[in-house]
């Protein structure tokens, strides 16, 4: 790590606004996310959360801000692009596994193309990292042979063999069954505890109080409220957050 960048956070992000169409959906966004940051945003539907995330790896464009990463903004198109979808992994909601693609071949495919890693170290490290999300017994099938909740694990390891500086999670339990979300939050635990660097669009409380350095609340675009998750569960501030959890809670 350069000396110049090791104070600053990883995650940049400085009066981002957004529209689509008439719809104003960030207003003047104004955070950090510090390196070991999990950052949990929570929020009504339709408040800007999916947009927030999806600016940070571009896969949505922003209308004036800016947002930088390790220092340095985010690129407009070409090589650049790549190498930032490498460094900022993303988890859906809905997994996006290559269905025509064994578990294995999902997570040794974007090292292999983008990193340019042999198939033999791949395979090893894919291996590895399906051990740690508990997959590496089905390494050999077809993502459409597992349950929800260990395609979502094979999810998590494909962008953590990547290598990522930063993984954005987007409610990654909101498709899954009852009795599979807390495997995929275990999993998740286990990357915060590491160390890694997450924003984690969620409602799951338990996760948040348990793995989150700070909420952000948002509602229609806006960030509303910013907060240790101790502090906004108990003791929220503002009249839309205290609505918002009287209706979660
Ligand atoms: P959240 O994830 O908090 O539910 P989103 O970021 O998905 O919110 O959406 C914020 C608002 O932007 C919503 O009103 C949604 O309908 C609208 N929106 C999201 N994506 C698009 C799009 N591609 N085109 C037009 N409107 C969109
Ligand atoms: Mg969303």
């Amino acid at each position: 790590m350069e000396p110049s960048r090791s104070g600053e956070p990883l995650v940049v992000i400085d009066h981002v606004n957004k529209h689509f169409g008439e719809l104003h959906v960030l207003k003047d966004i104004t955070t950090t996310v510090g390196r070991g940051e999990v950052v949990v945003v929570i929020g009504p539907s339709g408040s800007g959360k999916s947009t927030f995330c999806r600016a940070i790896n571009r896969l949505e464009t922003i209308d004036s801000g800016t947002i930088t990463i390790d220092g340095v903004p985010l690129p407009e198109e070409g090589r650049g692009l790549a190498r930032l979808r490498a460094d900022v992994g993303m988890v859906f909601q809905s997994f996006n596994l290559f269905a025509h693609k064994t578990v294995l071949e999902n997570v040794t495919l974007g090292p292999r193309k983008v990193r340019q890693i042999s198939k033999a170290d791949a395979d090893k490290h894919a291996m590895e990292l399906l051990d740690r999300v508990g997959v590496a017994n089905q390494a050999s099938k077809m993502p459409s042979q597992l349950s929800g909740g260990q395609q979502q694990r094979v999810a998590i390891a494909r962008v953590l063999a990547m290598d990522p500086k930063l993984i954005l999670l987007d409610e990654p339990t909101s498709a899954l069954d009852p009795e599979m979300i807390s495997e995929v939050l275990d999993v998740m635990v286990q990357l915060a505890q590491d160390g890694m660097t997450m924003v984690v669009v969620t409602h799951e409380m338990g996760f948040a109080r348990k793995a989150a350095d700070r909420v952000l609340f948002m509602a229609d675009g806006e960030i509303v409220e910013e907060a240790t998750p101790e502090k906004f569960f108990t003791d929220p501030q503002s009249p839309r957050a205290k609505d918002f959890l009287s209706k979660i809670l």
